[in-house]
Formats: C-alpha cells, sequence, structure tokens
C-alpha cells in the first residue's frame, strides 16, 4: 500500500517476511521518479500497478540506492532510465554473471556470498528463475547528479559508507525528504556484523548536510530529524564506550560505572556491532 510522505514523495512501506525495502516515488511537475526497483520483479509490478491508478506525472526514472539484489532485482520490470553511480554499475556487472538456479545458490551460500535468509526469499519471491535477468542501466554518474522532474529537483549524491562503499542518497530540497536506501546499517567484516568508525562518521557528517524533516530507510519505518540524531547519539555514544576494546562484558561495566545505569537495548546493540567488528578485524 503506498503512502503519502509529502505534498510530492509518496513511499511503499518494506515487508520484512521477504526482505522487500521499501520503495519510494517522487514526482513533480513534468515526470515522476522511482528509488530503487525492489527485491522481485513481483515487487516492481506490485509498486507499478498501484502507481497507475495514481493521478501523477507519467514515471520516467528508477534511481538506484545500491547494488544488493532486494534493490536491483526490479529493474527490468520497471522498464525506466536507470540511474546508479559508477561504483553501483560495476557491482551490478559483478552480479549479472551469477547464475540463479537452485544449485547456483546453494553454491553462493557455502562461499558466503548470501545468507540463508537472503537464498530463502529469492526463492520465495521469484520462483520460477529459469528466464530471470537483472536489467540495465542507462545513466552513470560519478559523484553526483541532479535530476529536474519539472519544478521539482533531486539531487543523489554517492556517500558511500557503512553498509556498502557504493551507497547513494537522493534528496529532495524543495519537500526537505532525504532516501538514505540502506546506508546506515552495518556491512560484515571477517563474516561479523557491525560498524567501525572510519567507515559511519564521515557518512554520518555528509548526511548531516542535508536540511530534511523525513528520513526514507529502505527496512524500517521512516525517521524524523529527532529520530535520526537519537540514532546519531546512540552510534556515537556506543562507539566512544567501546573504543578498541571487544570484550562485552568489560565495555558494559565501563557503561556502567560512567552512567550509573545499563546501555539501552538499541545502544546495547551498538555496543556488540563495534566490539564484534574490533575483535573480528584483530585476526586478520
Ligand atoms: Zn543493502
Amino acid at each position: 500500500m503506498i503512502k503519502k510522505l509529502t505534498d510530492r514523495i509518496y513511499y511503499m512501506p518494506h515487508k520484512e517476511d521477504t526482505d522487500r525495502p521499501s520503495l519510494g516515488l517522487i514526482c513533480g511537475n513534468k515526470y515522476s521518479l522511482i528509488v530503487d526497483s525492489g527485491n522481485s520483479p513481483s515487487h516492481a509490478k506490485e509498486f507499478i500497478s498501484e502507481i497507475k491508478s495514481m493521478d501523477i506525472p507519467p514515471l520516467k526514472y528508477l534511481v538506484l540506492t545500491h547494488y544488493h539484489w532486494d534493490h536491483i532485482f526490479g529493474i527490468r520490470k520497471m522498464n525506466l532510465i536507470t540511474i546508479a553511480n559508477k561504483n553501483t554499475k560495476e557491482k551490478i556487472d559483478g552480479m549479472k554473471k551469477l547464475k540463479w538456479d537452485d544449485a547456483s545458490l546453494e553454491e553462493y551460500l557455502d562461499s558466503e556470498r548470501f545468507s540463508d535468509f537472503t537464498i530463502e526469499c529469492i526463492k520465495k519471491e521469484i520462483p520460477k528463475r529459469d528466464r530471470f535477468a537483472i536489467g540495465d542501466l542507462d545513466i552513470i554518474y560519478k559523484d553526483s547528479i541532479e535530476i529536474d522532474l519539472g519544478e521539482l529537483k533531486c539531487i543523489v549524491k554517492e556517500i558511500g559508507g557503512s553498509h556498502t562503499d557504493d551507497s547513494s542518497v537522493i534528496y529532495i530540497p524543495e519537500e526537505k525528504v532525504l532516501f538514505l536506501g540502506d546506508c546506515i546499517y552495518g556491512r560484515r567484516y571477517n563474516g561479523v556484523y557491525g560498524y567501525t568508525k572510519e567507515k559511519l562518521f564521515p557518512m554520518i557528517d555528509e548526511i548531516e548536510k542535508y536540511d530534511a524533516n523525513y528520513y526514507i530507510i529502505s527496512h524500517q519505518d521512516v525517521y524524523n530529524k529527532s529520530q535520526i540524531h537519537e540514532l546519531w547519539n546512540q552510534l556515537k555514544l556506543a562507539e566512544q564506550i567501546v573504543g578498541k576494546n571487544w570484550s562485552i562484558e568489560d565495555i558494559k561495566k565501563r557503561f556502567s560505572d560512567k552512567f550509573n545505569e545499563l546501555p539501552s537495548e538499541d545502544v546495547n546493540f551498538y555496543i556488540k556491532c563495534f566490539a564484534n567488528v574490533n575483535k573480528a578485524l584483530s585476526k586478520s
């Protein structure tokens, strides 16, 4: 079900069961633009068919936030002018070399390319994969690109960061909305999920340059300004308390000595993210 966020921005919320990310719709006076293509042709089809019943300018562009499967598997179905940065294009070219039959998926699981959950989701979303292929990209930019939808400007900017090196954000200044894709999430370091301050903090500084009221994040509900600041504060606090350490017990004790209370559930999660990655990287 498509939701209206501002006068000219809509989104279809994420769905956890098959890891569908939220998809965005930005409507200028002349054209409309979609953010991310969905995790399957059927995800893309569902979004497009809902859009068809809306009274908006014609769909023209599709912008990708990054190369991960759940954001690009609907490209062909959407059949729009597809825009991505050079890094995303190179990574998608790599994905295009993969095969999607059951036996190949099992191989990727063993090679740790995809998780169990990812493979389960791909099988559910695209039961028949013999004719499945990832679609082509049309406009490749370096660093940033501005798209004019008619009296409405979209700024697409590559920011890299904590989740993948190719992440882009999409900013609509008139509406004060920023699409973040997955960029606030961590990644795997030697098989362990988490963050490093080197990847995370320069990205937060970059995001902070945009004056936004709403932040659309691919796998959760929309954040407002105070929620995003709360997230930054939790991440910074967790990193500060962890430092270069990785013993969760020591870190938790340091936290309670300093603040006279236990860390919140969220901060506790981020503490583990930093500490586990410290440990994983110390072995490499
Ligand atoms: Zn991702």
